[in-house]
């Protein structure tokens, strides 16, 4: 089978490869739809180490399943499936403790060493499996993942119905989160991002007010139509040091900043306006309960994810638009690979 195998930093070839054998436990998902992720293109430069050389990535993906393994009782050759990527081990405190997205021994489909589905078949134990409703087309089966990380930094917020919301940055899980506070309830919901294009996205899922802080004051703004003290829920979806202070001053006293973003690992922060204004700090990771739901979000339409997914593209076209992507070449939103 064809399979894109990323081989050491900027590399990352069409090669072809041995089928996946089922073992026991697993399926063999022939991959329909695999979304491109932010995380897959700095595994790509090689700048987190989280992509471990020869693998294939591709971890928001949706397919069909071809091949069975021995003790698969629950799914079918020709089952409709989305499958949750995050391997977590079920015994560890935090497992324990309902909390499997920072399981301690946790791995994934597509990390680390651990292949992916950026290929034309991948093999997938079958506790990750979730069947994928006739209804919902594949590409939007790939966007299942992001939405739950969206949804579970939502529900780890203390948004009640028409509390007033900025969220920093319009990029897919940024966009995703306007769409899950609304599901939450959120009132007025204030974007703001360096790209037109982006907030102009925003807009059409449904931001009342989108801000580009290079050509507008993000602050006076946010003073202006939440309130002279801040705003009391402000989520942050970028993950560098400028929006992560941004984050914190934008808040009100009491307030809470919820952060999403994960690119700069130390960014230097005012304890002291944390401390003296008693603002409340969440990092959300992953998710847990959420993947389901996103599934019937989608389902319902209660959630539209189509304007997210701004490219469909063959499999061997995966490269180039990674490679684009790292480069800042291209500032696709989403882009979805169907092998
Ligand atoms: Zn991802
Ligand atoms: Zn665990």
């Amino acid at each position: 089978m064809k399979a894109l195998v990323y081989e050491g930093p900027w590399q990352m070839p069409v090669r072809e490869v041995p089928d996946p054998e089922p073992g026991s436990g697993d399926v063999i998902v022939s991959v329909k739809a695999v979304g491109v992720c932010g995380s897959d293109v700095h595994g790509y430069t090689g700048s987190t180490g989280r992509r471990i050389p020869p693998m294939v990535m591709g971890h928001e993906f949706s397919g069909v399943i071809t091949a069975l393994g021995q003790g698969v009782t629950q799914h079918a050759v020709g089952d409709r499936v989305v499958v949750q990527p995050l391997i977590t081990c079920g015994t560890c405190d935090n497992c324990r403790a309902g909390m499997s997205n920072v399981c301690m021994n946790r791995s994934g489909l597509g990390m680390m060493a651990v292949d992916g589905a950026y290929a034309e078949a991948v093999r997938v134990p079958q506790g990750l499996l979730y069947d994928l409703p006739a209804e919902v087309p594949w590409e939007h089966g790939a966007l299942v993942e992001p939405l739950s990380i969206a949804m579970h930094a939502a529900n780890q917020t203390p948004i009640s119905l028409m509390t007033p919301v900025v969220i920093l940055g319009a990029g897919t899980i940024g966009l995703l989160t306007i769409l899950a506070c609304r599901l939450r309830g959120a009132g007025q919901v204030i974007v703001s991002d360096l790209s037109a294009r982006r907030l102009a996205m925003a807009r059409q899922l449904g931001a009342d007010r989108v801000v580009n802080p290079s050509q507008e004051d993000l602050a006076d703004i946010v003073r202006g139509s939440i309130g002279k003290a801040g705003a009391p829920v402000v989520i942050e979806a970028v993950g560098i040091a400028p929006t992560a202070r941004q984050s914190i001053e934008l808040a009100r006293p009491g307030g809470h900043v919820t952060w999403i973003g994960n690119s700069q690992p130390n960014v230097e922060i005012g304890m002291q306006q944390i401390v003296t204004r008693e603002i409340t700090v969440r990092g959300v990771y992953g998710f847990t309960h959420e993947f389901g739901r996103a599934i019937q979000a989608i389902r319902s339409g209660r959630v539209d994810v189509t304007p997210i997914i701004e490219q469909i593209a063959p499999l061997e076209a995966g490269p180039q638009i990674v490679d684009d992507l790292a480069r800042g070449k291209t500032d696709v939103i989403k882009a979805v690979l169907t092998p």
